[in-house]
Protein backbone atom coordinates (compact mmCIF):
# COMPACT_ATOMS: atom_id res chain seq x y z
CA UNK A 1 0.00 0.00 0.00
CA UNK A 2 1.23 3.78 -0.76
CA UNK A 3 0.67 6.65 0.68
CA UNK A 4 0.68 9.37 -1.69
CA UNK A 5 1.13 13.05 0.57
CA UNK A 6 0.57 16.50 -0.40
CA UNK A 7 3.47 18.73 0.81
CA UNK A 8 2.47 22.21 1.44
CA UNK A 9 0.17 23.19 4.75
CA UNK A 10 0.74 19.30 5.25
CA UNK A 11 4.02 19.06 6.32
CA UNK A 12 5.94 22.69 5.51
CA UNK A 13 3.93 25.67 5.63
CA UNK A 14 2.41 27.38 2.47
CA UNK A 15 5.81 28.98 0.54
CA UNK A 16 3.59 31.75 -1.13
CA UNK A 17 2.31 32.84 2.00
CA UNK A 18 5.92 32.95 3.55
CA UNK A 19 6.64 34.95 0.65
CA UNK A 20 3.85 37.23 0.81
CA UNK A 21 4.13 38.01 4.65
CA UNK A 22 7.95 38.72 4.16
CA UNK A 23 7.41 40.97 0.92
CA UNK A 24 4.38 42.38 2.00
CA UNK A 25 2.48 42.19 -1.34
CA UNK A 26 -1.14 41.21 0.30
CA UNK A 27 -2.33 39.54 -3.41
CA UNK A 28 0.62 36.83 -3.04
CA UNK A 29 -1.23 35.07 -0.28
CA UNK A 30 -3.57 33.74 -2.11
CA UNK A 31 -4.00 29.75 -2.47
CA UNK A 32 -5.04 26.84 -4.07
CA UNK A 33 -7.39 27.37 -1.23
CA UNK A 34 -8.45 29.99 -2.50
CA UNK A 35 -8.34 29.87 -6.63
CA UNK A 36 -8.78 26.09 -7.41
CA UNK A 37 -8.09 27.08 -11.17
CA UNK A 38 -4.12 26.36 -10.71
CA UNK A 39 -3.06 28.18 -13.93
CA UNK A 40 -4.60 31.16 -13.46
CA UNK A 41 -2.94 30.97 -9.68
CA UNK A 42 0.30 30.82 -11.29
CA UNK A 43 0.10 33.16 -13.69
CA UNK A 44 -1.47 35.93 -11.30
CA UNK A 45 1.53 34.73 -9.51
CA UNK A 46 4.16 35.43 -11.99
CA UNK A 47 2.24 38.74 -12.97
CA UNK A 48 2.81 39.99 -9.34
CA UNK A 49 6.53 39.22 -9.28
CA UNK A 50 7.02 40.65 -12.51
CA UNK A 51 5.89 43.85 -11.71
CA UNK A 52 7.31 44.20 -8.48
CA UNK A 53 10.76 42.74 -10.07
CA UNK A 54 11.25 39.62 -7.74
CA UNK A 55 13.66 37.16 -9.07
CA UNK A 56 13.38 33.04 -7.95
CA UNK A 57 16.28 34.04 -5.28
CA UNK A 58 14.37 36.38 -3.68
CA UNK A 59 12.02 33.66 -3.26
CA UNK A 60 14.59 30.83 -2.53
CA UNK A 61 15.99 33.56 0.42
CA UNK A 62 12.81 33.04 2.03
CA UNK A 63 12.60 29.26 1.83
CA UNK A 64 15.94 29.14 2.78
CA UNK A 65 14.49 30.28 6.42
CA UNK A 66 11.30 28.01 6.70
CA UNK A 67 11.05 24.73 8.46
CA UNK A 68 8.95 22.06 8.37
CA UNK A 69 5.74 22.59 10.70
CA UNK A 70 6.05 21.47 14.10
CA UNK A 71 6.30 17.49 14.33
CA UNK A 72 6.32 16.95 10.49
CA UNK A 73 9.26 15.10 10.72
CA UNK A 74 8.67 12.77 13.54
CA UNK A 75 5.62 11.98 11.30
CA UNK A 76 6.77 11.64 8.04
CA UNK A 77 9.62 8.96 9.50
CA UNK A 78 6.65 7.29 10.85
CA UNK A 79 4.70 7.35 8.12
CA UNK A 80 7.71 5.71 5.72
CA UNK A 81 8.22 3.12 8.21
CA UNK A 82 4.30 1.97 8.00
CA UNK A 83 3.60 2.74 4.07
CA UNK A 84 5.89 3.23 0.96
CA UNK A 85 5.44 7.19 0.48
CA UNK A 86 5.53 9.44 -2.36
CA UNK A 87 4.95 13.32 -1.81
CA UNK A 88 2.86 14.30 -4.74
CA UNK A 89 2.88 18.40 -4.90
CA UNK A 90 2.04 21.39 -7.26
CA UNK A 91 5.15 22.98 -5.82
CA UNK A 92 8.26 23.43 -8.19
CA UNK A 93 11.72 21.86 -7.80
CA UNK A 94 13.58 25.20 -7.62
CA UNK A 95 11.73 26.09 -4.60
CA UNK A 96 11.46 22.69 -2.64
CA UNK A 97 15.22 21.50 -2.03
CA UNK A 98 16.38 23.11 1.16
CA UNK A 99 12.66 21.74 2.78
CA UNK A 100 13.13 18.26 1.11
CA UNK A 101 16.48 18.18 2.56
CA UNK A 102 14.89 19.36 5.93
CA UNK A 103 12.27 15.88 5.85
CA UNK A 104 15.20 13.56 5.27
CA UNK A 105 14.50 13.91 1.16
CA UNK A 106 11.47 11.76 0.36
CA UNK A 107 10.22 11.16 -3.10
CA UNK A 108 8.61 13.86 -4.42
CA UNK A 109 7.02 14.32 -8.17
CA UNK A 110 6.30 17.88 -8.67
CA UNK A 111 6.93 21.01 -11.35
CA UNK A 112 9.82 23.33 -12.21
CA UNK A 113 10.11 26.90 -13.23
CA UNK A 114 11.02 28.39 -16.37
CA UNK A 115 13.74 30.89 -15.19
CA UNK A 116 15.85 33.32 -17.97
CA UNK A 117 19.57 33.99 -17.14
CA UNK A 118 19.01 36.74 -14.85
CA UNK A 119 16.97 34.67 -12.34
CA UNK A 120 13.67 36.08 -13.50
CA UNK A 121 10.68 33.94 -13.46
CA UNK A 122 9.61 33.65 -16.78
CA UNK A 123 6.86 30.53 -16.83
CA UNK A 124 6.23 27.07 -15.23
CA UNK A 125 6.35 23.58 -16.72
CA UNK A 126 3.76 21.26 -15.48
CA UNK A 127 5.15 18.21 -15.69
CA UNK A 128 1.57 17.00 -16.85
CA UNK A 129 -1.96 18.77 -16.09
CA UNK A 130 -3.97 17.00 -13.06
CA UNK A 131 -0.63 15.43 -11.88
CA UNK A 132 -1.65 14.35 -8.50
CA UNK A 133 -4.77 12.65 -10.00
CA UNK A 134 -2.90 10.92 -12.55
CA UNK A 135 0.06 9.34 -10.28
CA UNK A 136 -2.45 8.10 -7.82
CA UNK A 137 -3.81 6.59 -11.18
CA UNK A 138 -0.91 5.20 -12.28
CA UNK A 139 0.20 3.88 -9.08
CA UNK A 140 -3.11 1.82 -8.46
CA UNK A 141 -2.21 0.61 -11.69
CA UNK A 142 0.61 -0.86 -10.95
CA UNK A 143 -1.41 -2.93 -8.50
CA UNK A 144 -0.73 -0.59 -5.01
CA UNK A 145 -3.49 0.28 -3.61
CA UNK A 146 -3.32 4.16 -2.43
CA UNK A 147 -4.34 6.19 0.43
CA UNK A 148 -4.33 10.16 -0.41
CA UNK A 149 -3.92 13.20 1.89
CA UNK A 150 -3.79 16.49 1.56
CA UNK A 151 -5.16 19.54 2.66
CA UNK A 152 -6.63 21.42 -0.12
CA UNK A 153 -8.56 21.80 -3.86
CA UNK A 154 -6.06 20.41 -5.63
CA UNK A 155 -5.81 17.24 -3.68
CA UNK A 156 -9.36 16.47 -4.09
CA UNK A 157 -8.58 14.68 -7.58
CA UNK A 158 -5.77 12.73 -6.00
CA UNK A 159 -8.46 11.96 -2.93
CA UNK A 160 -11.06 10.95 -5.43
CA UNK A 161 -8.80 8.39 -8.16
CA UNK A 162 -6.89 6.76 -4.80
CA UNK A 163 -8.62 4.10 -2.87
CA UNK A 164 -9.13 6.06 0.01
CA UNK A 165 -8.78 9.61 0.96
CA UNK A 166 -7.70 11.99 4.18
CA UNK A 167 -8.14 15.53 4.70
CA UNK A 168 -5.53 17.30 6.86
CA UNK A 169 -6.35 20.39 8.37
CA UNK A 170 -8.63 21.89 5.18
CA UNK A 171 -10.59 24.86 4.89
CA UNK A 172 -14.09 25.10 5.92
CA UNK A 173 -15.08 25.59 2.33
CA UNK A 174 -13.23 21.94 1.25
CA UNK A 175 -14.94 20.17 3.89
CA UNK A 176 -18.26 21.00 2.97
CA UNK A 177 -17.66 20.86 -0.71
CA UNK A 178 -16.25 17.41 -0.13
CA UNK A 179 -17.37 15.52 3.11
CA UNK A 180 -17.18 12.21 1.56
CA UNK A 181 -13.48 12.40 2.89
CA UNK A 182 -12.08 11.76 6.46
CA UNK A 183 -11.01 15.49 8.45
CA UNK A 184 -7.51 15.17 10.86
CA UNK A 185 -6.54 18.17 12.16
CA UNK A 186 -3.27 17.23 13.72
CA UNK A 187 -0.87 14.12 13.51
CA UNK A 188 -2.00 12.36 16.00
CA UNK A 189 -5.34 12.12 14.39
CA UNK A 190 -3.65 11.55 10.93
CA UNK A 191 -1.82 8.96 12.12
CA UNK A 192 -5.28 7.01 13.34
CA UNK A 193 -7.11 7.68 10.47
CA UNK A 194 -4.45 6.22 8.14
CA UNK A 195 -4.13 2.92 10.38
CA UNK A 196 -8.08 2.88 10.20
CA UNK A 197 -7.94 3.26 6.54
CA UNK A 198 -5.48 0.43 5.91
CA UNK A 199 -6.93 -1.53 7.73
CA UNK A 200 -10.51 -0.99 6.28
CA UNK A 201 -8.74 -1.21 2.61
CA UNK A 202 -7.13 -4.66 3.49
CA UNK A 203 -10.38 -6.56 4.49
CA UNK A 204 -10.68 -9.42 2.19
CA UNK A 205 -14.01 -8.08 0.84
CA UNK A 206 -11.71 -5.11 -0.45
CA UNK A 207 -8.91 -6.98 -1.88
MG1 LIG B 1 -1.43 21.68 0.25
Amino acid sequence: MIACLDLEGVLIPEVWIAFAEKTGIEKLRLTTRDIPDYDELMRGRLEILDENNLKLSDIQEVIGGLTPLPGAVEFLQWLQSEFEVIILSDTFYEFAGPLMAQLGNPTLFCHSLVVDPDGKITDYRLRITDGKTKAVRAIKNLNFQVIAAGDSYNDTGMLKEANAGILYCPPDNVIEEFPQFKVTRNYVEFKEALITTREALLKPSNL
